[in-house]
């Protein structure tokens, strides 16, 4: 990696702080109430270790294998990992171990095999239940329709600790669309916790990527997963 590159990286990264705390500020909120989640799913370690030196130690992969590589090569960093895309059954043993957060928390089936695994290597696993808001076919997530009900399964898991929501706009949406879609997240949050479902509150909402970000958090997003706007200029 050349320093070019490193120095890109750096300023990328510069420039996506900016306007995460600009919004979080128009929100009403302290620029540190939201967290950026690096998403590292197109680059290699050269670049991850750019983020790395950037300051950015929570980091998102799709793919559980590509996770799982990454996570052993950088095991001697203060990286916490976020898996953000949909955990295959199968994959979960290997999964779990490396994991900070698991975003795409996307089925009850998956939710109580995490939560067996996540006895069986005594390591309870925060959680968010992923909403598929757009209705777009080929999305993971519960339905707003069925989050009530899944939610009430997922609280009698002891070892999956449900945090908040996540969800990703939909691929056809305009921004009024985008906007109203995350504020939609945002109450059903809300409603959560109005019905106390679960024993503590819910607080983490992970909605917004490079495109709509900003929306996202004007909308309460309390964590931002991007990828892109940090490789911006970079041809990867
Ligand atoms: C790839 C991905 C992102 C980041 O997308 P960018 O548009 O590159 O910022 C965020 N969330 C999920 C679930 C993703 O798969």
């Amino acid at each position: 990696m050349t320093n070019a590159r490193a120095a890109r990286i750096a300023e990328n990264v510069s420039a996506v702080r900016s306007r995460i705390a600009a919004a979080a500020v128009r929100s009403g909120r302290d620029a540190n109430d939201v967290s950026l989640v690096a998403v590292t799913k197109y680059v290699g370690l050269p670049e991850i270790e750019a983020l790395i030196a950037s300051g950015c130690y929570d980091l998102g992969e799709s793919r559980p294998q590509s996770l799982w590589e990454k996570a052993a090569a950088l095991s001697h960093t203060p990286v916490r990992w976020h898996l953000i895309g949909h955990l295959q059954r199968n994959k979960i043993r290997r999964t779990i171990p490396h994991l900070y957060r698991l975003h795409s928390g996307d089925s009850l089936r998956l939710l109580s095999e995490v939560d067996q695994e996540a006895l069986t290597i005594d390591h309870p696993l925060d959680v968010l239940l992923e909403i598929n808001i757009s209705g777009d076919l080929t999305k993971h997530g519960f339905s707003s329709d069925e989050l009530f009900a899944a939610a009430a399964q997922a609280a009698k898991l002891p070892r999956v600790r449900v945090r908040g929501l996540m969800a990703m706009s939909g691929l056809e949406s305009s921004t009024t669309q985008t906007r109203q879609q995350f504020a939609a997240v945002r109450m059903l949050l809300d409603e959560l916790n109005s019905r106390s479902i679960f024993p503590g509150k819910l607080t983490e909402l992970s909605m917004g990527m490079s495109d709509d970000y900003e929306s996202a958090i004007l909308e309460g997003a309390t964590m931002v997963r991007v990828g892109s706007a940090l490789f911006e200029g970079l041809d990867v």
